[in-house]
């Protein structure tokens, strides 16, 4: 067991009581950053919604200009065949015809399904538009709300800053041994690694402190922890 004095406990008490504060507006923030997060991501989906429904119309878009491009191959075809049909003997000629005939039962084909395409091409583009408008109101309004919770925490933040100073001034006083199982402690029972017993009982867990632990307790010459929950023990009447 290390060697205490009560000066040691008094400074341990302080650098609780300063670790609480810290460790309050430290979680206090945490939340504050979760929700911040939390709105992010609701942008990034939206963002993720949006990028696919444009890469849906460029695919409708792209099949749209093919089809286009199609009907116009197909007209090509026809004016050449006809063309040729002025200057074609009889033989050439019924092939002619035939070909002009198919390619023009293939054209009305064709048109149609570039019509369907131009059809749910048009559609997208509305969808599209109208999701991309939602996205910038969505962007406005989820910024806005970020930058009021920061304007919210500013005084927090200087409040966090100030509580770690002052724990930082209270730490520089205590022996780097004690700090370090100060730090441990802290660090594992989320921010409490100093507790008073009272009435035999300690004040972390509520379990009963031994006899013979409570008397060394209120010696107040070695460093004692409970032996539940492994807290800095100390009693209040021992420290003045
Ligand atoms: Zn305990």
């Amino acid at each position: 067991m290390a060697d205490i004095t009560k000066a040691d406990v008094n400074i341990l008490v302080q650098l609780q009581k300063a670790e609480i504060e810290t460790v309050e507006i430290e979680s206090y923030l945490k939340g504050v950053e979760e929700k911040k997060s939390l709105l992010e991501s609701q942008l990034t989906d939206f963002k993720k919604a949006l990028d696919k429904l444009q890469n849906d119309f460029d695919i409708i878009s792209k099949t749209c200009s093919d089809a286009d491009l199609e009907v116009k191959l197909n007209d090509d075809r026809i004016e050449k065949s006809s063309a040729n049909l002025k200057k074609a003997n009889s033989k050439d000629y019924a092939l002619l015809l035939r070909e002009i005939d198919n390619n023009k039962k293939r054209r009305e084909t064709l048109e149609n399904i570039y019509l369907k395409n131009l059809e749910e091409k048009e559609s997208k583009e509305k969808e599209l538009k109208e999701q991309e408008q939602l996205f910038v109101q969505l962007t406005q309004k989820i910024r806005s709300q970020q930058e009021d919770i920061d304007s919210k925490t500013i005084s927090d933040r200087e409040r966090l800053k100030e509580h770690q100073e002052q724990r930082e001034k209270i730490a520089q006083n205590l022996n780097p041994y004690l700090l370090n199982r100060f730090n441990e402690i802290s660090q594992m029972s989320g921010g409490i690694a100093v507790v008073e017993v009272r009435d035999e009982l300690c004040r972390g867990c509520f379990m009963n402190i031994p006899p013979q632990l409570y008397i060394e307790i209120r010696r107040c010459t070695s460093l004692i922890q409970c032996p539940h929950c492994n807290k800095i023990l100390y009693h209040i009447e021992s420290l003045s």
